[in-house]
């Protein structure tokens, strides 16, 4: 009996002990990642209570309104309209992160920002005083890192690409390294949230949601393995222009050095070489190779280190996962994946967060939008904080390394991200030109940052089927370079 009374009392510690935990996790997940709850379509509740309060407005960082809000009396009370930007383009530049009333955009400041905006981060007091004196009840309004400027600068550069008469499809993310502090994120083809509509799913938010091989730009992640691995970073290798492996069905296949074949059909090929000049003139060959020998697990535990299989969880910015592929690992499958094809799949914004943390000596900083929240009395309810998501990519050495790697594929002879260089700048980089199915050209990519922490700008350029990263991305990354060097440094 007494045993039985003591096991009873220990289930009950037991049960109350999960119970606190629970509740502990439970005040955590909404104090951290509220916002996530607070914006998802199943909150109905949200819908009603937004009728009682004018949304705050939503600035740029230099202070230009993006969002705001008109007042119209009504026979039975009044109504808030929002309204945007004057110009279209900017609008039109701004939309994807913005978000519009409609919702059509997934997670952007409108909707993923609701709890701020629609004044629910207000305490019980300041609902009551606003109730008591029968004034309106205004949502903070928040000063995002977002530089609209930049961003319309962006949207006429990428639009003017458009060779065929039909909208450049891409994403574009630049952000400040050191702070994490977004200034641009932008999707292909875009719209008017006052029109809506167009075609190449305008709705769909590239920079966060799509998920790209990355290609070539990969061959960082790879570099990176290689070079924390002692007994393969002295190596040098003999490039042929193609490497053979054996695919699922045991079928040799060959991997070739971007343009490896000759007007002539002669294979072309970089022949004794090492990491930092394979890295810089891009060698498929030895990177292929050097996949196969760091093994699948040791690339991919440097995927993961850099955030691949990771279920991001920011607090401003809702980005999908990228992955690193788990399945059909033959040997062919992990050459190319060292080469950044076979099933890998990255966000625009995570190759920016790659690029800032090379750039940050191997500290990845979490991506913020808001640099600022005020209530509507004036008070600073929230600032940004910068903040690491991810301590180490890699040892600092290595990291150092990378940045002189990525240094030499902009500026020595022969690096395939030349035509990135600003003059008067250190400019670092990465070129990709992946290939993908059904498609005529290769995605243009290319990720790069300028190497000085008075302008710690990090960015990330994907153009769908547009060809090659080194002359299609690249012009655009300097383009946004030198808009930034000669625009001041307010943004940052
Ligand atoms: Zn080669």
């Amino acid at each position: 009996m007494k045993q039985l009374r003591h096991r009873i009392r220990s289930v009950g510690l037991l049960l109350c002990a999960l119970f606190l935990l629970l509740g502990a996790y439970g005040a955590y997940s909404l104090t951290n990642y509220g916002s996530r709850w607070f914006s998802t379509s199943a909150n109905s509740w949200l819908r009603g209570a937004k009728q009682d309060v004018i949304p705050g407005d939503v600035y740029d960082v230099n202070g230009v309104l993006l969002a705001g809000s008109a007042v119209t009396e009504t026979e039975d009370g009044w109504t808030a309209t929002r309204r945007y930007h004057d110009s279209a383009d900017v609008r039109r530049a701004v939309v994807h992160v913005l978000g519009d009333a409609a919702g059509r955009v997934s997670n952007g400041v409108e909707t993923f920002m609701a709890q701020a905006l629609y004044g629910f981060d207000q305490g019980m007091a300041e609902r009551m005083n606003d109730y008591l004196s029968g004034a309106r009840r205004k949502g903070d309004s928040l000063t995002l890192t977002i530089d609209s400027g930049l961003c319309a600068y962006i949207l006429n550069k990428v639009e003017a690409l458009s060779a065929s008469g039909a909208p450049p499809r891409g994403a574009v993310v630049v952000m400040n390294w050191k702070t994490g502090a977004v200034l641009a994120e932008m999707s292909f083809p875009t719209f008017d949230p006052l029109a809506g509509g167009g075609e190449g799913e305008p709705y769909f938010n590239r920079a966060v949601q799509g998920r790209y091989a990355p290609g070539s730009t990969f061959k960082t992640v790879t570099a990176a393995a290689v070079l924390s691995d002692p007994a393969l970073s002295g190596r040098s290798y003999t490039c042929t222009g193609a490497l053979s492996a054996q695919d699922q069905e045991g079928t040799v296949r060959e991997i070739h050095d971007a343009g490896s074949v000759s007007a002539q059909g002669t294979l072309v090929s970089h022949g004794q070489i090492d990491l930092r000049r394979a890295f810089l003139v891009s060698c498929n060959n030895t990177f292929a190779s050097a996949a196969l020998q760091l093994t699948d697990a040791k690339l991919r535990r440097q995927a993961m280190a850099f955030g691949f299989e990771e279920n991001f969880l920011f607090r401003d910015i809702v980005v999908e996962n990228s992955s690193y592929p788990d399945t059909d690992r033959t040997e062919w499958a992990v050459a190319m994946t060292g080469i950044g094809q076979s099933g890998l799949l990255a966000t625009p914004m995570h190759l920016c967060l790659i690029a800032a943390a090379v750039a940050n000596d191997g500290v990845m900083m979490e991506p913020a939008l808001v640099r600022q929240a005020i209530a509507s009395d004036g008070r600073l309810r929230r600032e940004l904080v910068p903040q690491a998501a991810r301590r180490a990519i890699a040892d600092a050495d290595v990291a150092a390394l990378l940045k002189e790697y990525m240094a030499d594929v902009v500026n020595a002879e022969g690096g395939t991200g030349h035509q990135a260089a600003v003059a008067g700048a250190r400019v670092c980089g990465k070129t990709g030109s992946a290939e993908v199915d059904g498609q005529e050209n290769t995605n243009a990519l290319f990720i790069g940052f300028i190497d000085d922490p008075d302008t710690p700008v990090a960015l990330s350029v994907v153009l769908e089927d547009m060809g090659s990263g080194g002359s299609c991305a690249a012009p655009l990354a300097h383009d946004i370079f030198e808009y930034i060097l000669q625009n001041g440094r307010e943004m940052l």
